[in-house]
């Protein structure tokens, strides 16, 4: 992991270019490095050196020039100029230089990436720590592990794993991949302006939808394997349902923090509509049934990994009892996004479980 932070990086204190930064808040605000490299007189100086201007225009108050001084300065800003480019040209800022658009979370206080600008510095911040680094990776990584479980899945002989298989697996893989790759690509890009940021949250907030809705493909495909009718109409509810909070999270004040709880709320509601097919399942085969073909345990323990998850994002615990404490590392986002990944790998195996009963169990006319 790298390092790099305003309170760890090696490189701070070292450098005059990072500390002139960090204490000049109006810079901090739009983090325009272009506008400190020509507003500094040494900066003046590096432009001469570079061939912006004549050196022999260096005068002094008494009219004399001094070539010596006028060299030492310039040779100190081409060095300093160096290092900024070197240095990537920003560094991260307190929470209240930060423009109003990238203020989600007042409790993380230190360490926020300026506004970016370009995608491709964007990406580049993947590499060094800030207050995104924690939730680009943990998604980062959970969207690597499901491209590796899916490729290897889906290229299992015919013979381990059937096509219809593989189908209803894929709608819980790609809700998966897309659900986590929207979120790692939405913490990157977050910063690079509003209306950018604001579209990537939209589609943040879509991948959680369509990852519930890919989640229940198979599990009622395989739960109701027999039973045409429930499967289609709890398939049609969730899909109804999920379009719903997709229509919802593409509303423009969705994202705002004032409407924490409430994406919160509709995110638990939706995961939770499998209460109903699971208590149909339940009424028709039985507790024990569900818990041992129906992955009912499986289901719950998803069930409270995603709800938990959701508290903590909603509540911003722990850096709402300790502000700045957690700024870089175990914020409420990451913690939320481990809960993610570890109830999507239950869900992975509770379906797993349900397909290999229902393949041992023939087909549906030997079964009835
Ligand atoms: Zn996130």
């Amino acid at each position: 992991m790298p390092k790099g932070t305003n309170k760890h990086d090696p490189i701070e204190g070292t450098s005059g270019v990072r500390s002139r930064n960090l204490d000049a808040p109006t810079k901090g605000t739009d983090n325009d490095n272009s506008n400190s490299i020509t507003s500094d007189p040494k900066d003046e100086a590096t432009g001469k050196l570079l061939g912006f201007d004549d050196l022999d225009g260096e005068e002094f108050d008494d009219g004399s020039f001094d070539i010596a001084s006028v060299t030492h300065r310039a040779t100190e800003s081409a060095e300093e100029f160096v290092r900024k480019i070197w240095e990537e040209g920003w560094n991260v800022i307190h929470h209240t230089h930060l423009p109003k658009w990238l203020r989600d979370n007042d409790f993380l206080v230190e360490g926020h990436r300026p506004q970016l600008h370009t995608y491709k510095e964007c990406f580049k911040s993947v590499f060094r720590i800030h207050t995104e680094t924690g939730n680009i990776w943990t998604h980062l990584l959970g969207f690597i592990a499901f491209i590796t479980v899916t490729v290897y899945f889906l290229t299992r002989p015919t013979i381990e794993v059937q096509w219809q298989e593989k189908a209803v697996f894929s709608a819980f893989f790609a809700g998966a991949i897309l659900c986590l790759g929207f979120s790692w690509i939405f913490h990157t890009v977050y910063c690079h302006s509003e209306g950018i940021g604001k579209l990537f949250n939209k589609l943040d907030y879509c991948g959680i939808a369509i990852l519930t809705m890919g989640s229940f493909v198979p599990w009622l495909y395989y739960s109701f394997y027999c039973r045409l009718q429930p499967k289609v109409v709890y398939l049609v509810l969730i899909f109804t349902l999920g379009t719903i909070c997709i229509i919802v999270s593409l509303w423009d004040k969705f994202s705002e923090p004032r409407f924490r709880a409430l994406r919160a709320g509709v995110f638990i509601a939706l995961g939770l509509s499998g209460v109903i097919p699971a208590m149909h399942y339940v009424i028709t085969d039985g507790f024990w049934h569900a818990i041992n073909f129906a992955s009912l345990g499986w289901l719950v323990l998803m069930a409270i990994l995603y709800i938990s998850g959701a508290v903590i994002y909603a509540v911003r615990i722990p850096e709402r009892i300790w502000p700045g404490k957690f700024d870089i590392w175990f914020q409420s986002h990451q913690i939320f996004h481990m809960f993610v990944i570890a109830a999507a790998f239950v869900h992975y195996h509770g379906i797993s479980k349900i397909a290999d009963y229902r393949l041992t169990m023939g087909d549906c006319l030997a079964e009835e």
